[in-house]
């Protein structure tokens, strides 16, 4: 199938992330949000991304990116669109009412696709009317430039759907690996378990958060330390894949860490909420 008009939904970090990549991969995106501000925040990071990334030279495009892009809060708009990449708030209730809305919206030969970074595709597969023609493509953060892209089949996904999404993936200048439907797939079964266990780390007061990520940096080759990681996925996602791994598998060793719980509950998000376990605030001078 060919793909000629993508829709996206959700205008947070990896919604715009996507969003940008396929404008400049030359596909005409429609995105959706709720809020009128994620949409506009979303719209100017777009620009100001792009714009970086050419001066860096590591963009050069023939074509106008942003002119392939328009905003909605309308999720009807989505009509006409061959894919749907859904990257709202990562939780199952949200995510299984979208998708029965696009289900009545969408042409019947759509593909819908979920970013999903732990929820099983087949379960969320299971709130359409055309479950082969649903599947998971996970990016990664940011988008613009982490090459991976998981795909994930559900039981019932298409091997049409798989290769179109595929092409899709690559077009942007990704690398797709396909691996199975088992929660939080291949990434994030690995990376979460890492981040949760650095909170712990901390909680016990072995180290101060500056000192653990310096410590994985150092020795262990990582280019970001775990808990700067946590801030830039968010609290919020990190807890609930926690949560997704905990009771999927049932294994104690998934328990989310209590000082990870208590920082999603007084709203400390990490870098989208200007405060995790490092401060982001933009201080007012003058
Ligand atoms: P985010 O909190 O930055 O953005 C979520 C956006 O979804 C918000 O703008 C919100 O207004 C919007 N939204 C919520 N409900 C909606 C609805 N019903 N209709 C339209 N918009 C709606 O979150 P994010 O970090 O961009 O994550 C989005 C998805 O991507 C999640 O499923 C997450 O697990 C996944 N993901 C996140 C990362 C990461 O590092 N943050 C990486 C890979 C995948």
């Amino acid at each position: 199938m060919k793909i000629k008009q993508i829709g996206v939904i959700g205008a947070g970090q990896m919604g715009q992330g996507i969003a940008q990549v396929m404008i400049c991969a030359g596909y005409p995106v429609q995105l959706v949000d709720l809020s009128e501000t994620a949409l506009e925040k979303a719209a100017s990071t777009t620009q100001k991304s792009i714009a970086k990334l050419t001066e860096k030279g590591m963009l050069n495009l023939s074509h106008d990116p942003l002119a392939l892009l328009t905003l909605d809060t309308d999720i009807n708009t989505l009509a006409n669109a061959d894919l749907v990449i859904e990257a709202a708030t990562e939780a199952e209730s949200i995510k299984v009412s979208l998708f029965k809305q696009l289900d009545s919206i969408c042409r019947t030969d759509a593909i819908i696709a979920s970013n999903t970074s732990s929820i099983s595709i087949t379960r969320l597969a299971a709130s359409v009317s055309h479950p082969e023609r649903f599947i998971g493509m996970h990016f990664m953060n940011p988008v613009p430039l982490l090459q991976l892209v998981e795909i994930i089949a559900g039981l019932r996904t298409s091997e049409q759907t798989k290769a179109t999404v595929t092409e899709v993936a690559q077009a942007a200048g990704k690398v797709a690996i396909t691996v199975k439907d088992r929660a939080a797939f291949v990434l994030n079964r690995i990376l979460l378990p890492m981040i949760n266990e650095a909170i712990f780390v901390l909680d016990e007061g072995c180290a101060t958060a500056e000192e653990i990520d310096q410590i994985m940096k150092l020795g262990a080759a990582h280019p970001i330390g775990p808990l700067s990681l946590a801030d830039l996925i968010g609290l919020d996602t990190c807890l609930s894949i926690m949560e997704v791994l905990h009771s999927q598998f049932g294994d104690p060793k998934y328990r989310a860490c209590p000082l990870l719980k208590q920082m999603v509950a007084a709203g400390l998000l990490g870098k989208k909420s200007g405060r995790g376990f490092f401060d982001y605030e933009v201080k007012a001078h003058g």
